[in-house]
């Protein structure tokens, strides 16, 4: 009820809408990335990966402090302990070997906070691939360290000029570098966003997150599902993987909070899917934040990684028919909630991150309640942030 359907839409959202000259290369990816991920030796090659190299299965913690503080069971997924430190890693290494079983040689990505660059950068020194990154030139000044690593290994950072210079242009630039070398290229989207199939795939590659809650929930609580499970929203990536295997749970209350930078009543917002209307962007039908007449609005978010005009078209199925709950969080209840989890856990989180935690204090709990916050990434990218706040507070 909640997966993509064969044309690729979740109820109206989603679907492929892209130029001619890419259309051999998604109908080829689309025909083959079901058969290719069914392989067994397919998911042996990712799974080995995910344990010796990315270290999973990441820990599910039982955050007491918190706990105490909210009435109810907090645990924390911790994909921030992930190699290159948060989710995007899960979904590079699928796509690395999937591109590798498609025959390509090329690889190129678009980046906001420049994690999913790092992840992508790491993925090609891995298989010996060429890879280049597309970064807004707002994101490579306000991410220099990502800039520094995804150099360090070896990708070509190009940096973007157009529009706000963020997520939304850099996706245009990938786009538009794929449309130039359609034959041996594989684009890897960082997200549950562009054309079917890529949402399904990402979120299917992200999907382990939620697989390994399930047995983790079973050893400490036992029982396989938790009342609630909260995670942040960009594209969608790590909410979708964090609730993927709990679609059709009931018992499971989804909890998608989004970016609402100064407010979702200001202009500086990247609130998509409270604010946004049916549109197409990167290739795909979902909600979008636009004028009247269909111009996109230049998101804002303190974070990089939520500054993003729509939304994956999953997101936009579960919000519209109800089965997940869409929370927004301010750049300051962000910043708050990363200093409350670096206070009482000692875990510094990423700024999207703490946007998951910022939904604890406006949710009403039950003391039986188990919750499960997605700590989608680690904050060292955003000290300089972090630094400038706490030095006002
Ligand atoms: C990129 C990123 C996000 C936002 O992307 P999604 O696709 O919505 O998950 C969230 N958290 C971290 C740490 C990120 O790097």
């Amino acid at each position: 009820m909640y997966q993509v359907n064969e044309k690729g839409f979740y109820g109206e959202f989603g679907g492929a809408y892209i130029p001619e000259i890419l259309y051999s290369n998604v109908e080829n990816l689309k025909s083959q990335y079901l058969k290719i991920m069914n392989d067994r030796g397919f998911q042996k090659e990712v799974d080995d990966l995910l344990r010796d190299y990315v270290g999973r299965p990441s820990p599910l913690y039982l955050a007491k402090r918190l706990s105490e503080k909210y009435g109810c069971k907090v645990y924390l997924k911790r994909e921030d302990l992930n190699h290159t430190g948060a989710h995007k890693i899960n979904n590079t290494i699928g796509q690395i070997i999937l591109a590798k079983r498609l025959g390509k040689t090329r690889i190129i990505a678009e980046t906001g906070a420049g994690q999913h660059g790092v992840a992508t950068a790491t993925v090609c020194a891995l298989m010996n691939m060429e890879c280049i990154v597309y970064m807004g030139k707002t994101d490579v000044e306000r991410q220099h360290l990502n800039v520094q690593k995804m150099e360090m290994l070896g990708a070509t950072v190009c940096p973007v000029t157009s529009g706000n210079m963020t997520l939304k242009d850099a996706t245009n630039e990938a786009i538009r570098d794929w449309c130039c070398h359609p034959a041996d290229t594989h684009y890897i989207i960082g997200s549950t966003v562009g054309p079917h199939p890529y949402p399904d795939l990402v979120a299917r590659f992200q999907s382990v997150i939620s697989r390994e809650m399930k047995t983790q929930l079973l050893e400490h609580e036992g029982r396989d599902y938790p009342d609630y499970i909260i995670a942040c929203i960009g594209g969608g990536s790590n909410a979708a993987g964090a609730f993927y295997h709990y679609l059709n749970e009931t018992r499971t209350a989804l909890v998608a909070v989004e970016a609402a930078g100064k407010g979702t009543d200001t202009d500086e917002t990247a609130a998509s899917i409270l604010l946004g209307r049916l549109g197409i962007l990167h290739g795909s039908r979902t909600l979008i934040m636009q004028t009247e007449d269909g111009q996109i609005i230049e998101p804002y978010s303190i974070s990089a990684g939520l500054d993003y005009p729509g939304v994956g078209p999953l997101h936009a199925h579960l919000a519209k028919e109800g089965r997940a709950h869409v929370l927004s969080a301010t750049d300051d209840e962000a910043l708050a909630a990363a200093y409350e989890l670096t206070s009482m856990e000692g875990i510094i989180p990423a700024l999207e991150s703490a946007h998951a935690l910022a939904a604890l204090p406006k949710m009403t709990f039950k003391p039986t309640d188990v919750v499960v916050v997605n700590i989608s990434g680690r904050g060292d990218k955003d000290m300089d942030t972090y630094v400038k706040y706490f030095k006002k507070h």
